[in-house]
């Protein structure tokens, strides 16, 4: 079996809990290489494994060489280790029964795959982002878990089909989450906070960004059930803090002088600042 048609055969087992986004019909799998609703609405299994269900191709920025850069940091250093800890705590201690979890904005998918990881039983990741070129990367290297190119705008997902949806450091769809999500099922965002990466906004110049709108925006939507605050230093070598540059946004109007400065240091403790919020449905007022 090709490893295209094992990817078919996952999303197959989890396939009632899609929907067509463009007529919301369901979906099914057809001979491990097509998903198909009722209205012949298809979409083909790439190579990788994953599904391309954008009816058009989006430009982004983020290309092959940010995602690999990004991936190395996620997975290889220790920048977001407490990070991962953390979400895998508290999946541990609130949702028993786990079947699924979405990660909405997944990039490369890393964050997840590390976080399935560590989780016991049989729990499928779920990793859905609008750039093609970090699906792709996901694909082709996480292969226990399932991948989707779309719009967060327009999920893939049935309503109420999610236990979980983690939404770490991207942008956010809070009326799609909580069709998608279960009445019982929580919402794990990733902030950044004041300090997050404070030595490389330093080195290119930028200003401190501040969450506070981020969080109350959240608090409008969910309870807030759970607020973590992540603050530590992490040390990263040479080879790292390149690949930190490379991966992030904030560093891509750097000049190159800026960018030789931090990066020609052997190693430098870099700052991780994080809100960690966790949410759940509201339920409608009593009365
Ligand atoms: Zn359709």
């Amino acid at each position: 079996m090709t490893s295209k048609e094992k990817s078919a055969q996952l999303i197959d087992r989890h396939a009632h809990k899609l929907r067509c986004p463009i007529c919301h019909g369901s979906l099914q799998v057809v001979e491990l290489r097509i998903i198909v609703c009722g209205n012949n609405h298809s979409f083909d299994l790439a190579k990788q494994g994953y599904v391309n269900f954008l009816s058009r191709p989006v430009t982004s920025q983020y290309n092959r060489e940010l995602f690999l850069s990004r991936q190395k940091i996620i997975t290889e250093s220790d920048l977001y280790q407490s990070l991962h800890a953390e979400i895998v705590d508290i999946l541990k201690r609130r949702m028993a029964d786990l079947d699924i979890i979405l990660d909405a904005g997944c990039g490369e998918g890393s964050h997840l795959q590390q976080i399935v990881n560590e989780l016991d039983g049989p729990v499928a990741g779920v990793g859905l982002d609008i750039s093609k070129e970090g699906v792709k990367l996901a694909a082709g290297s996480y292969k226990s878990s399932i991948w989707f190119v779309g719009d967060l705008a327009n999920l893939p997902m049935a309503d109420q089909s999610n236990d979980v949806i983690l939404n770490i450091l991207s942008p956010a769809n809070y009326e799609e989450f909580k069709r998608v999500l279960k009445p019982d099922g929580i919402v794990m965002k990733v902030v950044p906070r004041d300090h997050y990466l404070r030595e490389l906004r330093q080195a290119v110049g930028k200003e401190n960004e501040t969450s506070d709108s981020t969080v109350s925006l959240f608090k409008q939507h969910f309870n807030l059930v759970d607020h973590i605050e992540l603050n530590e230093k992490i040390k990263l070598d040479q080879t790292q803090l390149n690949d930190l540059v490379k991966m992030a946004p904030l560093a891509w109007n750097a000049s190159p002088e800026q960018v030789h400065q931090f990066t020609s240091q052997e190693t430098a403790d870099i700052t991780v600042d994080l809100d960690l919020l966790v949410g759940r449905i509201k339920l409608p007022p009593r009365g």
